[in-house]
């Protein structure tokens, strides 16, 4: 049931949302959520929790209050980390809602065009063009950062970001087959996704080296493009839905001629978008979940303090049991698993949210490094490309002492020989379809 607001005078009736009432009132105020909430947790204002979120929705339905900026303002101050719904008594389906909230402000507010840009540019994955453009930008961050890996960038709304240089084999890893050394258990469709391909090539190779060594034939489709996840949780649906459609179709025309028995991913937003979204009938896996099953135990000769952060949509949108990861981490005898009070908290990345809410984003980080640093921890593992972003950002911008290391990196780094990798890299065919 849809509620509509009849208080507002005539003329400022789009000044509002629709709802599902249902839904609202689902929450009941307890405010468990807040112990949760990474923006709570750094400014313990209610306009910062879960609840007043709700709570701003209802009122707005109720026409206790209109649409404007400054409200709209405060959901987007909201990571959709997810960790409310995860822990809410009650079941209530925060993503949805909060889904539902941005698209509604989006058309009743207008475009928010720095995140329309952004989401836009993403869209372009995988295309001719934006093939070029990365070349053209690897080039450029050589000349200017030399052998710096990190390329700050400046936004409009004050955010620096410190992203990697543009690879200039960006891309390179699509259209093929991967083989492993004897005959193959099975086939899997590896989708990288944007930050993989564009950025963090060398952890995408790690993943494929080790699904091979494991045993897997793997296969890196072409003409995908993004996941679309970016999108939805922004409210953009419709373009979502585009992505989506595009997608499927690759997948579709690959799974007619492949036996493919799982979608891997490295990308716990992609992984849930897939899950959830695509509502796949193919089994959606995160690396760590075939580690976990399949991996013998590394021994190695260093003894490496590790902590570790589990990306919240690991457990919140593919609903991983995070225990996985740390068996993995358990299973590599040089590493000794040591954990902050903050694992499961939100790093403050979230995509837009991070370039949008510059000073939130920076305090929730922040938080995030201290615990790190009290670990006593050498390194931060984790699994997300998004997370190793902020996180190494974290290190630039608080100064604490901390490699951070994708678990694929760590893993390949620990189980792989020189010798293996070069074999295993020759093992490569086109995907002909
Ligand atoms: S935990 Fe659930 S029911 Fe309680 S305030 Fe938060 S959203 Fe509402
Ligand atoms: S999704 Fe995350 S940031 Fe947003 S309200 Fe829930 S716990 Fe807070």
């Amino acid at each position: 049931m849809e509620k509509e607001n009849k208080n507002l005078p005539e003329g400022d009736v789009k000044k509002t949302i629709q709802i599902d009432i249902n839904t609202l009132n689902a929450c009941v105020q307890c405010g468990l959520c807040k112990t949760v909430c990474p923006t709570y947790n750094v400014e313990f204002d209610e306009a910062y929790s879960p609840r007043g979120r709700i709570l701003l929705a209802k009122s707005l339905v109720d026409g206790k209050l209109q649409l404007t900026p400054e409200v709209a303002k405060r959901w987007d101050e909201c990571t959709l980390c997810r960790n409310c719904e995860n822990i809410c008594p009650n079941g209530v389906e925060y993503k949805e809602l909060l889904v539902h909230v941005r698209e509604e402000v989006n058309k009743n507010l207008g475009k928010d065009w720095i995140k329309y840009i952004g989401l836009k540019s993403l869209t372009f994955q995988g295309s001719k063009i934006q093939k070029l453009f990365l070349k053209a930008g690897s080039l450029i961050s050589k000349l200017v950062l030399g052998k710096k890996n990190t390329l700050p960038m400046f936004f409009p709304t004050g955010a620096v970001k410190f992203f990697p240089k543009p690879r200039w084999d960006a891309q390179s890893l699509r259209g093929k087959i991967f083989f492993p050394l004897g005959k193959p258990k099975a086939t899997v469709l590896f989708f990288p996704g944007c930050m993989y391909e564009n950025f963090y090539v060398d952890t995408a190779k790690n993943v494929i080296r080790l699904l091979q060594k494991l045993g897997y034939r793997v296969i890196v489709p072409d003409q995908t493009t993004c996941c679309g996840g970016p999108h939805y949780y922004s409210g953009f649906v419709e373009m979502f839905e585009q992505l989506k459609e595009k997608n499927l179709k690759v997948f579709n025309r690959i799974r007619e001629k492949y036996p493919i028995e799982a979608l891997v991913v490295v990308c716990p937003t992609g992984g849930g978008t897939f899950k959830e979204e695509y509502k796949l009938d193919l089994p959606v896996l995160e690396l760590v979940e075939i580690l976990n099953r399949e991996l013998e135990e590394i021994p190695s000769p260093k003894e490496e303090k590790v902590t570790i952060h589990y990306p919240c949509h690991s457990y919140t949108a593919m609903k991983m049991d995070i225990s996985l990861f740390d068996r993995v981490v358990e299973k590599t005898r040089g590493a000794k698993l040591v954990k902050g009070e903050l694992n499961k908290s939100c790093c403050g990345f979230a995509g837009m949210f991070s370039i949008k809410n510059p000073t939130l984003s920076d305090k929730i980080l922040k938080r995030k490094m201290e615990d790190f640093a009290a670990t006593g921890a050498e390194k931060i593992l984790t699994s997300c490309p998004g997370c190793v972003l902020q996180l190494n950002e974290g290190t630039i911008k608080f100064g604490k002492n901390l490699e951070v290391q994708h678990i694929a990196d760590f893993v390949a780094s620990k189980l792989l020989t020189k010798e293996e990798i070069e074999k295993l890299d020759t093992l490569v065919e086109e995907l002909k379809l």
